[in-house]
């Protein structure tokens, strides 16, 4: 039942919110419309090109620093630090900016997202990945993680002088494994994160020899806990790294037949969820789209599922529900539109919360830990066709946040994050309650 189940899923209208690792189904790029020019300013953003408005590099980088001590003097500045991370003698760390080599603010965008992302920094700052390096059935042996390393260790230089980290190298990697990422088109920075994420867990997947999928199905007279055990185990026989043990988590897609009401279950292991903005007028809150990405649908004409119990095609509804509950969920929101190219971006303010992000309505099992924090977003500005990314990062030592806009970093208040150009949401599942 399991794959003709996961059919039904895939022909469903919400197939798209659903990210398993096969990335040869994602969709088309829908933002790689500016291919051929190396170089992009849009609106006010400043491209770190060497002829940007705001002038040379060293004019530049004072006026970064102005703005990311916010006045403060130096020595505040080191009481801040050793207050939060004493392994810092003098600066607060990793607020370095990326240049921005043609069009990459996407990828600057997701990469100080991933760079303020505690659990992955730290893994890769104490050098831990090395160990996990897979040579056997990673694509890359290892240069993509080692290359994205080297941009997460400059970005944390102790170094006191403010850096602009080049992404050239990583670049270059990048796009041996995607190839999709030659030039210098702006791309969409969700796809890329996927990628990225896709790749660097290739390189630290734990699995030498890659065991042959198992594609029978798994028995029906199991408990649904049991199943979702099964289907993971299956998933991490092939696909096991620190990357999968952070980001992953497993999705519970239940389809019920309106005929006879027999339930099928599957789990499916996702990367992040999709979210649909529902369209209304006015703000829309992030429950509201997560409560629209779970809501039963029914399965009716061609989407007509078959039921395991009627042996024929039959009207189900089908709903989804978190089972596991990854470490840092990623949100994404669907401002553009996969499949109609030309309507155009949503840029709706949809106000999500800073602390507390409560996901138990949209749990498989009521007991599940489900609080998040957000920690990170990757915003975008303009339209489909013209656009800008940046990040908003909580700092995870000082936790304070900043606006990363490729060269520049600046200081940015709480009150200022929820905006219409929020784009990918990083939270991670809150600490406190996950040791108790
Ligand atoms: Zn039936």
């Amino acid at each position: 039942m399991s794959l003709r189940h996961y059919n039904a899923l895939a022909s469903g209208n919400r197939a798209t919110g659903i990210h398993l690792l096969d990335i040869a189904s994602t969709s088309p790029s829908r933002l790689n419309h500016r291919a051929g020019q190396n170089s992009t300013s849009i609106g006010s953003s400043v491209t770190n090109n060497g002829t940007s408005a705001s002038g040379t590099n060293s004019q530049r980088n004072s006026s970064e620093r102005e703005s990311v001590y916010g006045g403060r003097t130096r020595s505040d500045i080191i009481d801040e630090d050793r207050r939060y991370d004493r392994s810092s003698p003098g600066k607060q760390l990793g607020l370095n900016g990326l240049k921005n080599i043609g069009n990459t603010c996407f990828m600057n965008s997701v990469i100080q997202c991933l760079s303020n992302t505690k659990l992955l920094l730290e893994y890769l700052k104490k050098d831990s990945h090395v160990a996990d390096i897979n040579t056997t059935v990673s694509s890359m042996k290892g240069a993509l993680i080692k290359a994205f390393a080297l941009v997460i260790k400059e970005l944390w230089s102790e170094d006191s002088s403010e850096r602009v980290v080049n992404t050239v190298s990583l670049k270059s990697q990048i796009q041996r494994f995607a190839p999709r990422f030659m030039g210098y088109s702006q791309q969409d920075a969700q796809e890329f994160l996927r990628y990225l994420l896709e790749g660097l867990h290739e390189d630290v997947n734990r699995v030498a020899t890659k065991p042959s999928p198992i594609h029978t199905e798994i028995d029906e007279n199991l408990s649904d806990s049991d199943k979702a055990t099964e289907s993971w185990q299956r998933y991490v026989r092939r696909e096991n790294s620190k990357v999968v043990d952070i980001f992953v988590g497993q999705l519970k897609s239940t389809l019920r037949c309106t005929h006879c009401g027999h339930c099928s279950v599957t789990f499916d292991p996702f990367w992040d969820l999709s979210l649909p903005i529902p369209q209304k007028s006015g703000p829309v809150r992030l429950s509201q789209c997560l409560e629209s990405f779970t809501r039963e649908e029914t399965l009716d004409g061609d989407e007509k599922p078959t039921c395991a119990k009627c042996k024929e095609r039959r009207k189900c509804t089908k709903s989804l529900s978190i089972h596991k509950f990854p470490k840092i969920l990623v949100i994404h929101l669907k401002r553009f539109s996969p499949t109609e190219r030309f309507r155009g971006k949503l840029s709706v303010v949809v106000d999500f919360p800073l602390e507390g992000l409560d996901m138990s309505n949209y749990a498989a099992e009521a007991h599940s830990q489900c609080r998040y924090n957000l920690y990170a977003i990757s915003n975008h500005s303009g339209t489909t066709y013209s656009g800008h990314y940046t990040a908003y990062c909580r700092h995870p030592y000082s936790q304070s946040w900043h606006e990363y806009n490729d060269s520049r970093v600046s200081t940015i208040m709480p009150r200022s994050i929820v905006s219409g150009e929020a784009y990918v949401l990083f939270y991670e599942l809150d600490s406190k309650l996950s040791h108790l």
